[in-house]
């Protein structure tokens, strides 16, 4: 049988992945990427904010340490360092990705690619010259973009997006975030860390909308705590530029506030990269994405998409799962998404990682019950002096079927692989309790909070018990 011809169309998470599984599955691939291999996550997204946060964090443990915190000289200006750090950690992960897709011996071509047909691809080299390849398969992964506001036009100096913020040489005195989304909360993190005065103006009645309410609650309390200002239904009415920097209008449910900012930062979420001529291979989109079914096959035979140009949930483990799935059916196996099955996490201080159904989701299709363990009654929180947060997991009163979990602390983001096992799992609270954690670690606190569901929490004193 003569080797199947897949041309992949975007070389970030979700198009190097679909390549290399198609490759792995025996086809010659193609992959054709305009700008840098890796996409949003490495060059301009997961990657070099997590870089940043991760230094954030051990400057805000050390600030904080009641041993170490004399040692932070009182002009210290980490910023440089940090971006420094920063940008040899997306070089290295940039080129490791290369190696590996030369390795699968997948062509590379810089370039920008266009669909001609259902079985036609057209590239364009740097230099315009231009080539066509046909294709038994095509898989579309070409991203999303940042959106902007009519009104707020970014100017790549004091009206800025999550791209250029990633390049500011100074630590801005005073910054405004506008949305406050997931992007933006971390970005509160980083500059709030880093002595920033932190604003951020959401239009929404909350921010990070669609989380479990009582963690956005604690992570509310450590921003105030922070000093990170919150304009919930607000939205910005004017905007002033004055040598010394944006004065900015805001409408809230208070009043009028007038706040000024060196920085304001964009952050009102992604729209996707819609860039291909998809009517010349009857491929359908509408604003929220490219269409697909849970195959990931578009309307168009031979045609797949995915990641964040078919819209869901922006994320780069997604668009990779996405694309590993895409490849698995283009080469003739057959495989569909699982929805509802899929964790997210945020990485600010503390992190948030969450799946399954939120308790508002759980009560409205049937009866549950909820059990909560808070990090400062569990003994690893507390030598590494990271007490904020808590653990809430959502059980089926009938089945005990752990059917959500929610986490605001330590390691959140690495505590959520053994919930979402559980979720995978269909596991049941009462089997899950029975399951012997070591001592002093996170996941005894997540064992807590599972014994918590009928009230058997260990460290819980009586009163506390079921109190949010
Ligand atoms: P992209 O990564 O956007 O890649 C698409 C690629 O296609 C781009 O390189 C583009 O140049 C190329 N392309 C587009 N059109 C063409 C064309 N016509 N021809 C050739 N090439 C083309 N997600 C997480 O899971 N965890 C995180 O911590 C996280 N943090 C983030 C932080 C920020 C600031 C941002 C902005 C995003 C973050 N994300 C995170 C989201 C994540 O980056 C995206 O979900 C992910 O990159 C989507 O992958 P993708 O392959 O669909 O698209």
């Amino acid at each position: 049988m003569s080797q199947k011809k897949v041309v992949v169309i975007g070389g970030g998470p979700g198009g190097y992945v679909a390549a290399i599984r198609a490759a792995q599955l025996g086809a010659g691939v193609t992959l054709i990427e305009k700008d840098r291999i890796g996409g949003t996550c490495l060059n301009r997204g997961c990657i070099p904010t997590k870089a940043l946060l991760a230094d954030a964090k051990l400057l805000r443990s050390l600030k904080r340490s009641p041993v170490f915190h004399h040692l932070l000289p009182d002009n210290l200006d980490p910023l440089e360092s940090m971006m420094e750090r920063k940008r040899k950690v997306v070089q290295e992960m940039v080129k490791g990705v290369e190696l590996l897709l030369e390795s699968q011996r997948i062509t590379i071509k810089r370039g920008q690619a266009d669909l001609l047909g259902p079985n036609k691809v057209v590239f364009r080299n740097q230099e315009g010259a231009q080539e066509t390849i046909d294709a038994d398969g095509i898989i579309l992964a070409p991203g999303s973009r940042t959106k902007t506001l009519p009104h707020l036009a970014p100017d790549g100096d004091r009206i800025i997006t999550s791209d250029e913020v990633l390049e500011i040489r100074k630590v801005p005195r005073e910054i405004v975030i506008v949305g406050g989304g997931y992007i933006g909360a971390e970005f509160a993190t980083l500059f709030s860390t880093l002595g920033s005065k932190v604003t951020i103006v959401e239009i929404l009645e909350n921010i990070l909308p669609g989380l479990e309410g009582e963690l956005v609650r604690n992570l509310r309390r450590v921003f105030e705590k922070d000093g990170v200002k919150i304009y919930t239904q607000s939205s910005i009415e004017e905007i002033h530029s004055q040598e010394e920097g944006l004065k900015l209008v805001l409408k809230t449910p208070q009043g009028v506030v007038e706040v000024t900012a060196e920085k304001l930062l964009l952050s009102v979420g992604r729209a996707p990269h819609l860039n291909l001529d998809f009517s010349k291979a009857g491929v359908e989109v509408s604003p929220s994405g490219i269409k697909v079914n849970r195959r990931m096959e578009t309307t168009s035979n031979h045609i797949y998409a995915i990641g964040d140009a078919t819209g869901g949930l922006l994320l780069a483990h997604v668009a990779s799962e996405e694309g590993i799935i895409a490849a698995e059916n283009l080469m003739g196996m057959d495989r569909p998404m699982e929805n509802g099955q899929i964790p997210t996490c945020i990485f600010t201080y503390p992190e948030i990682a969450s799946i399954g159904l939120s308790e508002k989701e759980g009560r409205a299709k049937g009866e549950i019950r909820v059990g909560r363990f808070p990090f400062r009654s569990n003994p690893k929180a507390l030598v590494s002096e990271e007490t904020e947060g808590l653990i809430k997991v959502v059980a089926d009163r009938g089945t005990d079927e752990i059917l959500g979990i929610h986490i605001i602390g330590p390691d959140a983001s690495t505590l959520i692989a053994v919930a979402s096992t559980m979720i995978r799992q269909r596991a049941k609270a009462g089997e899950f309790s029975r399951l012997i954690q070591v001592h002093p670690t996170l996941p005894e606190a997540l064992k807590e909070a599972v014994l918590d569901i009928d009230g058997r929490a260990i460290h819980l004193p009586r009163p506390l018990r079921g109190l949010k």
